[in-house]
Order: C-alpha cells, then structure tokens, then sequence
C-alpha cells in the first residue's frame, strides 16, 4: 500500500489518541478489541496492536486509507476489510514517526 507524506512535517508525527476496536465490516465480528489509535496533527490516523511509541514492534495495522472512520476521541470502532491489514515485526513504518 502506499504511504503518503504529511502535509505538516514530511513524516507523519503520529500522537496516541486512544482505544480502537477493530472490526470486520463483512461480518461485523471484533477482529481486535485493543487497537490503539494516533493522529498527526494535518489529521491523518493510524492504528495498530502495538506499541511503537515505546519502541515496541507495530504488529498489526493500518494507515489513515483505511481508516476513514468519523471524528476520533476516546474509544473508537473502526469496520475494515481485514485484507487491508498489514503488519509488521518492527517498531517503525516509512514516513511515520511516533510520539509519546
Ligand atoms: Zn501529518
């Protein structure tokens, strides 16, 4: 998939927001109930099972192309198609930095 660049700082600087449940929009069965969620602040998303902002690996996840959902706050429930779903071993991602 591809990987724009922020409209800001180049690199998306992605801030935890919060809780995302992850959800299969084909069966609207719980994929993942511990997603979290961050936001850069030109407003593009990212989620995943990991913990990158710890320098943890990202696991599973997804970029803001997927995650179209409505306004983010708290705990939010996002329907994708899991086939859009990557995941990875490391704990960064091309043009993405995490914050803390
Ligand atoms: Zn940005």
């Amino acid at each position: 998939m591809g990987v724009s660049d922020c409209n800001l700082f180049g690199n998306f600087k992605m801030e935890p927001q919060g809780r995302a449940i992850i959800k299969n929009k084909n069966t609207g069965k719980t994929i993942n109930a511990h997603w979290t969620y961050y936001k850069c602040k030109c407003r593009d998303f990212f989620a995943c099972s990991g913990a990158p902002q710890l320098g943890e690996p990202i696991f599973d996840y997804l970029t803001n192309h997927y995650l179209n959902a409505a306004a983010m706050s708290g705990i939010v429930t996002v329907h994708v198609d899991p086939s859009n779903n990557s995941d990875t071993s490391k704990s960064t991602i091309p043009g993405h930095r995490f914050m803390w």
